[in-house]
């Protein structure tokens, strides 16, 4: 535990030396200007409306996915509205092409981050209606966070700028309800128990509540164990949310996380 990412100083100096990073970070300075993306954005939602932009993806409401955010508040909406679309049948699926691909084969800007479970029923982009370069996304069982997955969320909030980091959990989640059970399992796999085992005792043994319950306590873990993460909290520059995917409606529905 006694990492170099223990302070803030350190993780960043240490990350200084990647040249990709540092990269990213002057780009996210020198951003295109918003007209240029919204001229960009206008030409691809024409093309979609050509071939498959559903009626909720109207002029009116513009193409979310295609506009980075200006403002960490703007980030999760657009996450929002992304899990909305995708609920309702109605992505744009957006940055989903080659030549998103190229665009950001350069360079990345991920407007969010992401610390999610491993679950195959739960692709992140896909849930919030994302594509390439969008989201930087950290998943594992139970959607913990450990001292690894910590160092990379620091490494696309810090450096490529991700204004949301979001901690996204999942009903019925395996590995909560394993815990909860103190279930016999081979090799390593109780190895996730121990971070999983504060929510289940909050919860009472309740499955869902303590799936709720694992999303607020891995996001303050989050927060307080990287002053990283609380600095860009604190400078209003990254909102730290969390939520639940219903696996069986494609909904998310927030959680409070105090943060
Ligand atoms: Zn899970």
């Amino acid at each position: 535990m006694s990492r170099s990412l223990g302070s803030g100083q350190v993780a960043r100096s240490d990350l200084r030396g990647i040249s990709l990073a540092d990269e990213a970070r002057v780009d996210n300075r020198k951003r295109p200007s918003r007209r240029r993306f919204l001229e960009r954005s206008v030409g691809a939602a024409a093309a979609g409306a050509l071939l498959r932009v559903p009626a909720a993806a109207s002029a009116s409401e513009g193409p979310p996915t295609a506009i980075p955010p200006a403002t960490p508040e703007q980030a999760l909406a657009q996450l929002y509205e992304g899990n909305r679309r995708f609920a309702a049948g109605q992505p744009l699926a957006a940055h989903r092409d080659m030549s998103r691909v190229k665009e950001v084969a350069p360079k990345q800007a991920p407007f969010a981050a992401f610390l999610g479970c491993a679950d195959s029923r739960v692709p992140i982009e896909i849930v919030f209606d994302q594509g390439f370069g969008d989201l930087f996304v950290t998943r594992i069982a139970g959607n913990v966070a450990t001292s690894e997955n910590i160092g990379s969320l620091e490494f696309g909030t810090l450096l490529l700028g991700a204004k949301v980091l979001y901690v996204l959990g999942h009903t019925a989640c395996g590995a909560v309800t394993a815990t909860i059970k103190a279930a016999e399992v081979p090799g390593q796999i109780s190895g996730l128990f121990q971070h999983i085992r504060p929510a289940a005792k909050a919860a009472g043994g309740e499955v869902e509540k303590a799936i709720r319950e694992n999303v607020r306590i891995q996001a303050q873990v989050l927060a307080e164990s990287s002053p990283v993460i609380a600095r860009l909290v604190r400078q209003k520059q990254l909102l730290v949310a969390g939520g639940v995917y219903d696996l069986a409606t494609g909904r998310v529905t927030p959680v409070e996380v105090g943060v």
